[in-house]
């Protein structure tokens, strides 16, 4: 009886043991203050679209081209930069983390556009995975509410695979809903992108120089201030519809 019960106790703790060894969390390096490097990925590509809507371009264009304004404005900043992709092709989800995994010392921000079947849905969210990468995906976060009109859903953990998998901070952000009709509008406009990709920077710059440093490049004239202190509603209750799930 004794001796059973022993056994069942040590099968229990082996279990125990194995079931840690598997969940351990991937160590994940903090490079918030040291990065020399950004991997810049503009989400979706070639065959994955992402959100669609037929009134524009489909997410994975305008995801790409907030992304190299973002590429280009941090290399104007003297950061170094590798954009996961600069061309309309399809890159495997591990691809990415393959390719934001061999920089050294780096930092990543994916790129994407969100996507609801409710219409009525707008706003900018940021998604991080390790407590590392949280105070980035807040400041970047906060640079985008400085926008006029801008709406906060929030900053979330998430489990998406190229932050669940990153050696780095990442951060994953959602630069509005393609399927509101305002924000849809603003995402066709080169202008409007310029000024999300401006934020962008502006918040990778500061996190790793500290505020004042960055010298934005976009036009910015009808930015209000006052936007930015309205607007900070909070996050959406859980469960709320999230865009297209290849993140
Ligand atoms: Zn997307």
């Amino acid at each position: 009886m004794l001796w059973g019960l022993r056994l069942i106790l040590t099968a229990a703790l082996l279990g125990l043991l194995a079931s840690c060894a598997t969940k351990r969390p991937q160590l994940v390096k903090n490079t918030a203050r040291t990065f020399t490097t950004v991997v810049v990925d503009a989400g979706h590509g070639g065959q994955d679209s992402g959100a669609y809507r037929r009134t524009g371009p489909p997410e994975k264009v305008v995801a790409l081209d907030v992304a190299e304004r973002v590429d280009q404005k941090l290399r104007e900043s003297e950061l170094h930069t590798v954009m996961t992709r600069s061309s309309d092709v399809f890159i495997p989800l591990d691809s990415r983390v393959a390719i934001e995994n061999a920089q050294k010392n780096s930092i990543f921000v994916s790129i994407h556009f969100n996507d609801s079947s409710r219409r009525a849905i707008h706003g900018f969210e940021t998604y991080y995975h390790s407590p590392v990468a949280y105070e980035l995906a807040q400041r970047i976060q906060e640079k985008l509410l400085t926008l006029p009109h801008s709406i906060n859903r929030g900053v979330h953990a998430a489990n998406f695979r190229v932050l669940r998998k990153a050696a780095y901070p990442a951060v994953l952000v959602e630069c509005g809903f393609l399927s509101n009709r305002s924000e849809g509008r603003s995402a066709r406009n080169a202008e409007y992108r310029d000024q999300l990709a401006d934020k962008i920077a502006e918040a990778i710059v500061e996190e790793r120089y500290g505020p004042g440093v960055y010298q934005g490049t976009a036009q910015t004239a009808s930015e209000g201030s006052a936007a930015a202190t309205q607007n900070r509603t909070p996050p959406p209750p859980k469960g709320a519809p999230l865009g297209s799930l290849n993140r």
